[in-house]
Order: structure tokens, then C-alpha cells, then sequence
């Protein structure tokens, strides 16, 4: 039995359902879970630890719904910076096919360390392409030393090029392999429990690099085994021409018509989507991975969240993988999806109000999505928010930076206007991983070091 108590704060942010915030507030964790929060003055004076966090915001630990941490080693690469997505991924692909073992152990370890020093303490990684040896496995052996939750999706890729998709044939595997692979990954490493630091989803690549065959089956393996389904869906207009062609189908119904709609599934982007098509997620209670980085960087579009969120849609924030991003700044993701929903509100001819509420996304907002709605896409109750009886995730950003010199009218929209921070402190199921703004549990110098060697040989073979 360990206990933490955190006390103190200038400002404790719950995310509960009355979205409480606390001046003066505090946490009581006992073995990794929240017994109690609210002013310091009620909570228990005595624990294991004591964090003394005046002076700082805190807030619950921020969750990322898409990612492809592999790509951290393909960041700005010059022949893909200034393509549309399918000539983006044609041009990444050969490259990706070198990608070995120790890449993807190393290339975790990056994003993940992005992520922590940015406010994450859940992490979705979608890894759809397993060459030279490599596997799952890599990754989540990497995230377990970071100490970052994560929802590792096995993804996969089975159309190639000579059977109608876009993916050249070298870094598609079989149909067999792929199912076999995941019912061995869920077996040994899924955990269903609160609390859980590794759970897998089941997560075939796209409409344009899967079979409808491998959908169907992915589906049901996933609802035998109780485990989630993954996929971008609705990304582009290439993508809607595509499944219209390939399919006769527009996107979202391609996924009704492989059985993919339903509370245990959320898509990536769904930018090209139509009201009915909303609705439908709606009523059905799909989840939406909002990565409006990813979507600016290719020209995708931009994804209707404001109506996302007025139909009741589960929406999260999600930094996508780091070669369409190229970043895994978790809370300067939550800063473009408000800039973008202004904009795209802006562009609509949103007025500032209608009825009392403010028809531009606030920060608050922002921050709801990528906390509590995170949580939500992931299916995940024992997260998103700080309350007793969920997981003592929590992140602590000082407020005497330079950067928010004049904006602590409101901390908390400080955290999103201002230029986007690392975080001080960050602390996953009550164990600290960044603390005074230093990533415990990684030797960050050497990891570049090693990083950047991978990345120069993957790029250079
Ligand atoms: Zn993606």
C-alpha cells in the first residue's frame, strides 16, 4: 500500500461532472487510484509522498486517441512535406518498409517522451506495418519503461498494390498471420481492468490498405475477445472516391456494411462526413479522433467537431503519427483544435453567440476533449477526469513562466491560449514520471542520439 497526497494547487482542475475547479485544492491517492479530492484543508495530512504544488495548475492527465509513434523517425522528411495524403503515403512507404525492431523500441520511446513532457498519461499507438522482424511487442515494452498507459492498437495492412490498394505489396502481410498475431497479442497482454497500463485494440489500416474480409473478421475477433476497433475512416476526398469506386459505398457506410459501427469503435479524422453520417455516430455511439495538426499539414480538410459535439458524437484529440504532424505536443494539439473550430466556425458565419452559448470553441472545451472525451473514444471510465475511484493521472504546469506573464486572469485558458508549455509534473496511477519539468524514466540526451542515428539509416539505405 503507497499513498500520495498533492495539496496545495493554485488551481485543481476535476473534469468531474459539475466540472468542478478547486483553488487551493488537492488529490489523496492510495495504490494508484484517487480517494479523495477537494480543498486541502479536508484531505488526510499525512502520506508516503507529499507534492507541494502551489503555484501550479493542475489538471487531469491529458489523453491522446492517434498516434503512429513509428513516424517520429520520418519527421519533415523533404519528399513528403508538401504532398496530399496518398502521395504522402506512397512516398513514406518504401521508406517504412526498413523499419526493424529496435526503430520501433526507439521510435516509442520518443513519441512517448514528446507525449509525457507534454501533459499525456494515456497514449492510443496505431502500428499498421510489422517489417523485418518487428512487432507489437517492441512497442509495448518500450511504453512500460516510459510508464505512459497505452491503448496499442494492432493494426494491419493486407491490400496491396497488385490487388487494388494503395500499399505497395512489400509491407502488406497475409490475412492468417494478421488474425493469428492479434489473438496472441490479446492474449498476453490485454488487461480489462481499471487501471489497466496495456490494453489492445484491434485496428486495420484504412478503407484503401484492408480487405473487407479482414474488417469483418477484425470485427469479430474483437467483440469475442471485448476489445476495441481502430481505424481512420473519411480522412480524404481520395479516400471517399476510392470506397465509392472500390466499395459503392461513401466511407461510413462501407464500415455499416462490414459490420464497424458501434460503441467499441473510433475512427481517425472522419473529416468528409455528412450530417445523417454524424447522426448515425452518434445514435450508435462511435468515437471521433480529432487531429486537426494532421488534417492541416496534408490539406485534408477540416472535421465538423462543433457539430460532432452538438450531435452528442464521443470526440477526442489525437496528434496523429509525427510525420503528418510533426510533433506529439499533446497540448499544443488541444490549442489548433480551438484555433481550428474557430475558424472553421469563422468561415461558416458563426456568430460570437447564439443563445447564451458561445458558438466558438473555448478552452475549456478544448481541454474537455482531450480529457474526459479522450477518455470516452477509448472507452476508458477509469480516466479523463479527477475524481475518487478513478486512476491518480494528473499533470502540474508552474504558472510564473514567462509565456503566461499576464494571462493568469484564467489559468486554465492560459494552459491553451498561450504558447503551448511542457508540463512540470506529470504522474501516471500515482507514479511520478515527470517531476520539475525532467522525464524520470528515460535518459532523454541519449535517446535523441540514438533516435537520430535510426533515423539516418532508415532514410539513407
Ligand atoms: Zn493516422
Amino acid at each position: 500500500m503507497s499513498t500520495l497526497l498533492v495539496k496545495n494547487a493554485t488551481l485543481l482542475v476535476t473534469m468531474d461532472s459539475a466540472r468542478r475547479e478547486l483553488a487551493g485544492g488537492g488529490l489523496f491517492v492510495r495504490d494508484g487510484f484517487i480517494e479523495a479530492v477537494g480543498p486541502s484543508a479536508d484531505l488526510p495530512t499525512a502520506a508516503d509522498t507529499i507534492l507541494d504544488l502551489h503555484g501550479c495548475l493542475v489538471l487531469p492527465g491529458l489523453v491522446n486517441t492517434h498516434h503512429h509513434f513509428y513516424q517520429t523517425l520520418t519527421r519533415a522528411i523533404p519528399a513528403a512535406q508538401n504532398a496530399n495524403l496518398f502521395n504522402w503515403l506512397k512516398t513514406l512507404y518504401p521508406i517504412w518498409a526498413g523499419l526493424t525492431p529496435e526503430d520501433i523500441f526507439i521510435s516509442t520511446q520518443t513519441a512517448l517522451s514528446e507525449l509525457a513532457l507534454s501533459g499525456c498519461t494515456t497514449a492510443s499507438d496505431h502500428l499498421y506495418l510489422f517489417p523485418n522482424g518487428s512487432s507489437l511487442d517492441d512497442e509495448i515494452a518500450a511504453a512500460l519503461e516510459v510508464g505512459v498507459r497505452l491503448q496499442a492498437s494492432r493494426g494491419s495492412m493486407s491490400l496491396g498494390e497488385s490487388k487494388g490498394g494503395l500499399p505497395p505489396d512489400s509491407v502488406v502481410d497475409s490475412e492468417e498471420s494478421i488474425l493469428r498475431d492479434s489473438v496472441r497479442l490479446i492474449e498476453r497482454y490485454h488487461d480489462p481492468k481499471p487501471g489497466a497500463r496495456i490494453q489492445i485494440v484491434l485496428a486495420p489500416c484504412s478503407p484503401f490498405s484492408v480487405t473487407g474480409d479482414l474488417m469483418r473478421q477484425s470485427a469479430a475477433l474483437a467483440r469475442q475477445y471485448g476489445v476495441h476497433l481502430h481505424t481512420h475512416l473519411a480522412e480524404t476526398q481520395d479516400e471517399e472516391a476510392f470506397c465509392l469506386q472500390q466499395f459503392g459505398y461513401r466511407p461510413v457506410a462501407y464500415m455499416q456494411s462490414v459490420n464497424w459501427i458501434g460503441p467499441d469503435v473510433w475512427f481517425a479524422h472522419s473529416v468528409h462526413v455528412s450530417q445523417p453520417e454524424i447522426e448515425l455516430y452518434a445514435r450508435t455511439g462511435c468515437g471521433v479522433a480529432h487531429c486537426p495538426s494532421s488534417n492541416m499539414r496534408l490539406a485534408s480538410g477540416i472535421a465538423p467537431l462543433r457539430q460532432y459535439m452538438q450531435a452528442g458524437v464521443k470526440a477526442g484529440r489525437g496528434v496523429d503519427g509525427s510525420a503528418s504532424n510533426d510533433s506529439s505536443h499533446l497540448l499544443a494539439e488541444a490549442r489548433q483544435a480551438m484555433l481550428l473550430a474557430r475558424l472553421s466556425a469563422g468561415l461558416a458565419g458563426a456568430s460570437l453567440s447564439t443563445g447564451g452559448a458561445p458558438a466558438l470553441l473555448t478552452a475549456r472545451e478544448a481541454l474537455e476533449l482531450a480529457t474526459r472525451g479522450g477518455a470516452d473514444v477509448l472507452g476508458r471510465s477509469d480516466i479523463g477526469s479527477l475524481e475518487a475511484g478513478k486512476c491518480a493521472d494528473f499533470i502540474a504546469i508552474r504558472l510564473d513562466k514567462l509565456e503566461y506573464a499576464g494571462a493568469l486572469h484564467d489559468p486554465v485558458s492560459a494552459a491553451v491560449f498561450c504558447a503551448p508549455q511542457h508540463v512540470d509534473w506529470n504522474v501516471v496511477g500515482g507514479k511520478i514520471i515527470v517531476q520539475d519539468g525532467q522525464l524520470l524514466t528515460v535518459d532523454v540526451p541519449r535517446l535523441v542520439e540514438k533516435h537520430n542515428r535510426a533515423a539516418a539509416r532508415l532514410v539513407d539505405r
